[in-house]
């Protein structure tokens, strides 16, 4: 699929085809534009037609909006397969969340992503892709770009499909692609320490985020499999060397579960954890999933809980929840659909 070729090779795909170079270029702007190939006016019948096939065939099938401004999109691929992102407005400008995977194999319990299992990986054009159609809906361009911000954390594992979504960052933040900062990309992930080191090794700018969620390894394990295969402590190494290498502050999100991970001990615990490490902790109530017993515990009792992380010394903040009514949080939306089908 041709989103998944950077400029160069779009160019040299151009060529191998018998086209003219400012051919290739007008097939490079066509795929940045997140128009369909119908919609592209100055490429000849005969062109599209052999371009057709490798043509990226994304598109945007639903489209939701919170009363909050947040919005929800639902994008299909070539072979049925959807995927959701969610569009989030800021005082600084547009942030997306994009998904890596469709479904996702971690298997967190309070997840909705990992509910139907890992259906594949996205490739790197799919994932840009979905950022070209919902900057297009932006009324944005290439050179008129609306999203100032990404983060990786919509459905799947980013670090479970490593080559590709290393593949999209090099694209996005490319000067010839929508030149978005590697500053202002951020990618979640729930600890794959393997993944983290390689990360290292690609000198991005990227910011690293980790899905924390508990304070010992034991209740971690209850929550998310993951922690079976890497402990919290090592983890933590991983990051303070990424920390070391980048010179980027590491970010640690925290779902408060009620009755689970939210004690006075855990607050005790994660001071100890983070003692002497310069990270951010992002507080989020968990987002009930229907399919899922767990419970979120009260704004209320999250801002005490930051208050108390202060207090030992830590940075917390609780993090505003946006989309609420439009089934915001991760693949709730994609269940919805899946099951109307
Ligand atoms: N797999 C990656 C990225 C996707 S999940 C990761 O684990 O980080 C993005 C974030 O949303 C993670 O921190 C995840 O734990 C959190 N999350 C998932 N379901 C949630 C829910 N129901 N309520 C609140 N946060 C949730």
């Amino acid at each position: 699929m041709l989103a998944d070729l950077n400029y160069e090779e779009i160019l040299d795909y151009a060529k191998k085809i018998g086209l003219p170079a400012f051919r290739g270029e007008q097939v490079f702007d066509a795929i940045y534009s997140g128009k369909t190939l119908e919609e592209i006016s100055n490429l000849p019948k005969a062109i599209k037609e052999i371009i057709k096939e490798y043509y990226p065939n994304y598109k945007i099938t639903r489209r939701y909006e919170s009363k909050d401004g947040t919005r929800k999109y639902i994008i299909e691929y070539d072979d049925k397969n959807i995927v959701e992102c969610v569009l989030m407005k800021y005082k600084y400008g547009f942030t997306l969340c994009v998904s890596t995977q469709v479904g996702c194999r971690m298997g967190c319990k309070f997840c909705a992503s990992t509910l139907h299992g890992l259906a594949r990986n996205l490739s790197a054009g799919e994932i840009l892709g979905q950022v070209l159609l919902v900057n297009r809906d932006l009324g944005g361009s290439r050179k008129n770009r609306q999203i100032t911000n990404l983060v990786l954390m919509g459905s799947g594992e980013p670090l479970d499909n490593f080559d590709n979504v290393v593949k999209f960052i090099e694209l996005i933040s490319s000067g010839r692609g929508l030149n978005i900062s590697q500053r202002n990309i951020s990618l979640s992930t729930c600890g794959l320490v393997p993944g983290i080191y390689k990360l290292l090794e690609k000198d991005f700018n990227i910011t690293l985020t980790i899905s924390l969620h508990a304070t010992t390894d034991e209740e971690r394990a209850k929550i998310m499999p993951v922690a079976k295969a890497y402990s919290i402590e090592e983890i933590i190494k991983a990051c303070k060397d990424y920390c070391q290498k980048t010179g980027r502050r590491v970010y640690f999100e925290y779902t408060l579960i009620k009755g689970v991970n939210d004690s006075h001990e855990d607050v005790k615990r994660l001071s100890k954890l983070f003692k002497g490490f310069n990270c951010h902790v992002n507080v989020i109530p968990l987002n009930t999933v229907k399919e899922r017993t767990l419970q979120g515990t009260s704004r209320l009792e999250a801002y005490k809980f930051v208050d108390d992380l202060k207090s030992q010394g830590i940075s917390a903040t609780v993090r505003r929840t946006m989309g609420e009514d439009i089934e915001g949080a991760c693949g709730q939306l994609r269940n919805k659909i899946l099951k109307e089908n």
